[in-house]
């Protein structure tokens, strides 16, 4: 699904030079549920940002499904993103203007998905995360933790081949935390590739395989044994 080879990324401003990923070499099957940990700075987040197309490498090679997208286009890369990427992030990126409803929608309005069926996707994915009762609500209007599930629901309603989560559990208590990632599970199981960034050890039980990074290069990679 994603490849990596020698992947670098060096980041510069005013002069500085950080070298935030080297030589990163991985191989992400379809259907795998990976979790990403390693101490702040380390370049989870730029990894995460690699992967998912938001980001171009400064060095190596980048797969997607197949295909090489080291230097591909900020078109063609958006095209990627749109077809087959959900993204949760830390920061929810909700859009204030939109009631929650509509935040959740629009990437299905960006798909050109008829109306009939995107209310029908809308409901399923609000029922799911339990928002549905706060569809007409704005993001400022809610809790974190609702506005979390939100995020969560706006990635995974196009049903992506891939979704990137950065920290998908940070912002909520433990319940909260545990519904979101046994929804990640859900899907995982239904096929959807899952790549996580996470702090917690209890939300890297869910995966199947743990890469931990250091200093920007991958240090160990771990098979979980846990069965769920
Ligand atoms: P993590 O997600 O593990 O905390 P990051 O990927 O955010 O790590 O950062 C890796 C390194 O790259 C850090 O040293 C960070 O300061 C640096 N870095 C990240 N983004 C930028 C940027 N836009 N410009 C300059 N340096 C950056
Ligand atoms: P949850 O755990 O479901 O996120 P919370 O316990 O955080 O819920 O919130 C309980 C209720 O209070 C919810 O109905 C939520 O909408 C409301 N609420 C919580 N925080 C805020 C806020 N900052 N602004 C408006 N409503 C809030």
């Amino acid at each position: 699904m994603i490849e990596t080879k020698n992947l670098g990324k060096t980041y510069t401003s005013f002069d500085i030079e950080t070298v935030a990923l080297q030589n990163i070499n991985l191989s992400i099957e379809k259907g795998e549920f990976v979790g990403i940990m390693g101490p702040s700075g380390c370049g989870k987040s730029t990894l995460l940002n690699l992967m998912g197309l938001l980001d171009v490498p400064s060095s190596g090679q980048l797969f997607f499904m197949g295909e090489e997208v080291t230097n591909a286009s900020a078109k063609k890369r958006a095209l990627f993103r749109r077809q087959h990427i959900g993204f949760v992030f830390q920061s929810f990126n909700l859009i204030e203007e939109l009631t929650l409803y509509e935040n959740i929608e629009l990437p299905l309005i960006y798909q050109r998905v008829p109306p009939y069926e995107r209310k029908k996707q809308v409901e399923l994915v609000m029922e799911r995360l339990q928002i549905a009762h706060k569809r007409k609500y704005f993001p400022k209007q809610v809790s974190g933790g609702q506005q979390q599930r939100v995020a969560v629901a706006r990635a995974i309603v196009t049903r992506p081949k891939v979704i990137l989560a950065d920290e998908p559990t940070g912002n909520l208590d433990s319940a909260r935390g545990q519904e979101v990632m046994e929804t990640l599970v859900e899907l995982n199981e239904l096929g959807t590739t899952i790549i996580m960034v996470t702090h917690s050890s209890n939300a890297v039980e869910y995966s199947n395989r743990t890469i931990h990074l250091f200093d920007g290069q991958v240090v160990t990679e771990n098979l979980s044994n846990v069965s769920r």
